[in-house]
C-alpha cells in the first residue's frame, strides 16, 4: 500500500466553510479515482491522506488533473523515533542515488512540525537529519538553495510522521462543483476550451453545449467537439455535453434577416437555447471563449448585443487576452492540437460579406423579430443530443 499525501490550495483559506469544501475535494478525488480500484482516503489537519493498492504513476498523473489540490508528495510514513525518522530519510536518499544516472551530489532537508510538542524546532531536526544523512553518505554536500535532492519531513500529531522526497505540482484553483454549475458554450475553436478550463479550475462544474450545422458542417468538427470535452473532462469527475442542431435556425435567419446580422443572431439563437438548457440543469452562469475585440463579433456592441438575451453572468474569462497568450493556455492544457484541426465552425455557414461590427440592440432585436423565435426553439429542443463522459485518465499528456 502506496501512500499519498495531498496538499490544497485556496481551500485551505476557507474559513468556517473550509470542512465543505475538504469534503467535496475528497469526493472528487474518489470519484477521479475510482477506475483504479479501491482507495482509502481521510484527512488529518490542512492535508488529505490517501492509501492506494494500485500502481502510482496512473494515480499520480490523475491528481494533477483535480481542481483544488496545490501539490501532493509520494510518502513514507514513520513515527516521531528519531532513529526511524533517520533510516527512513537515508533510504529516500539512497533510492534517489540510485535512481538518477548522474548520481547527485547536493541535498537539503526541509522540517516542518504541526505537532508543537515534537522536542525540537523544525530548524533543529532539518540540521539533525542532515548531520545523519552526512555521517552515512559523506560524499554528498549540503545546499540549502538549490539542492538537488530535497528530502521533506513533517511531523504530525498523535506520534506520526511523513517523509517525501518531491512535492509534485496540483492544478491549484478551487474543487469542482465548489463554485456552481456553468453552461459552457464550447467550439472547435481554440479559445472556448481554454475559457472553460478557466472556470472549471474556480470550482465551476461544466456542462457543454455545442451548435453544430450538419450538413453545412461535416462530421468531423462535431467529432472535434467530442476530443475536447473529452479531454477537458479529466477536470472534473463527470461531463455532460450537449448538442443542438443548427442549421435550421441558420437557414431561418438567412431567409428573414438582413445580411449583415447573421453571426450575431447566431450567437443570440445559441443563448436562446442556452437559457432553456440553463433552467433545465440549474446553471447560474454562461461561459464563452470572447476577447474584446478578437473579430468583428466581438467588439462591445455586439458582446452586448448578444449577451442581452440572458440575465444571468456571461463569464468571459479570456475577455483581457491575446490570441498569444491563449494559445499558450490552449498548449498547456492539451486541448491545443485538437482545436487546429481545420474543421469548420457553424458560425462560417452563410457568413456575411460585411458583417455588422457596431450593432446597435434595437436594430439587432428589430431583425430577430422576423424570426418565429419560440418556434424555432421548441423545435431544436427536441433534436438535441446528450453524452456523458467519466473523468478521462490517460498517462499521454501532462506537461
Ligand atoms: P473559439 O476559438 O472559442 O471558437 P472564436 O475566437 O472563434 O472562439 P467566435 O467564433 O466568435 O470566436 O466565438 C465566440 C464564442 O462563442 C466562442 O468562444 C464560444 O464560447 C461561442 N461559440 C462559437 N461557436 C459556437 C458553437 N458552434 N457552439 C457553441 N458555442 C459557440
Ligand atoms: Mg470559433
Amino acid at each position: 500500500m502506496q501512500q499519498i499525501v495531498i496538499r490544497y490550495a485556496e481551500v485551505g483559506l476557507k474559513g468556517k466553510n473550509r470542512h465543505w469544501f475538504e469534503s467535496l475535494l475528497m469526493r472528487n478525488i474518489k470519484k477521479h479515482l475510482a477506475v483504479f480500484g479501491q482507495c482509502q482516503i481521510s484527512k488529518i489537519h490542512g492535508r488529505i491522506i490517501l492509501q492506494i493498492d494500485s500502481e502510482v504513476q496512473p494515480v499520480q498523473t490523475a491528481l494533477q488533473f483535480i481542481p483544488g489540490i496545490a501539490n501532493f508528495s509520494i510518502t513514507e510514513a514513520a513515527s516521531h523515533d528519531m532513529t526511524e525518522l533517520a533510516e527512513v530519510a537515508l533510504s529516500l536518499t539512497r533510492r534517489f542515488l540510485s535512481e538518477q544516472p548522474h548520481a547527485a551530489t547536493t541535498f537539503k532537508v526541509s522540517a516542518r512540525r504541526s505537532d508543537k510538542t515534537f522536542p525540537m524546532n523544525s530548524m533543529q531536526l532539518a540540521a539533525e537529519m542532515g548531520g545523519q544523512i552526512l555521517e552515512k553518505l559523506p560524499d554528498l554536500k549540503v545546499d540549502l538553495h538549490r539542492p538537488q535532492i530535497d528530502i521533506g519531513i513533517e511531523i504530525w500529531p498523535k506520534n506520526r510522521a511523513i517523509l517525501y522526497l518531491e512535492k509534485i505540482p496540483g492544478q491549484g484553483g478551487l474543487p469542482s462543483g465548489s463554485a456552481g454549475k456553468v453552461i459552457s458554450l464550447i467550439s472547435g475553436g481554440i479559445d472556448s476550451p481554454v475559457a472553460s478550463w478557466f472556470m472549471m479550475k474556480r470550482g465551476c462544474s461544466a456542462v457543454f453545449l455545442h451548435f453544430h450545422s450538419f450538413p453545412f458542417v461535416g462530421e468531423q468538427s462535431r467529432q472535434k467537439v467530442i476530443d475536447l470535452v473529452t479531454h477537458l473532462s479529466r477536470y472534473q469527475p463527470e461531463s455532460t455535453l450537449i448538442i443542438v442542431p443548427f442549421s435550421d435556425i441558420q437557414k431561418a435567419i438567412k431567409a428573414d434577416c438582413s445580411e449583415k446580422n447573421r453571426t450575431l443572431l447566431y450567437r443570440r439563437m445559441m443563448y436562446h437555447i442556452g437559457e432553456k438548457i440553463r433552467s433545465r440543469y440549474r446553471a447560474l452562469a454562461f461561459v464563452t471563449g470572447e476577447a474584446v475585440g478578437q473579430v468583428a463579433s466581438q467588439t462591445l456592441e455586439n458582446l452586448n448585443c448578444t449577451a442581452a438575451v440572458t440575465t444571468v453572468p456571461v463569464l468571459r474569462p479570456l475577455i483581457g487576452m491575446e490570441k498569444a497568450e491563449i494559445i499558450t493556455w490552449a498548449k498547456k492544457i492539451g486541448t491545443y492540437e485538437i482545436s487546429i484541426q481545420p474543421f469548420d465552425d457553424c458560425c462560417t455557414v452563410f457568413q456575411p460579406r460585411k458583417p455588422e461590427i457596431h450593432g446597435q440592440l434595437q436594430d439587432i432585436t428589430a431583425d430577430e423579430s422576423h424570426l418565429d423565435v419560440n418556434q424555432l426553439i421548441d423545435e431544436t429542443l427536441e433534436k438535441i443530443e446528450v453524452l456523458t463522459f467519466q473523468t478521462q485518465v490517460q498517462n499521454k499528456f501532462w506537461i
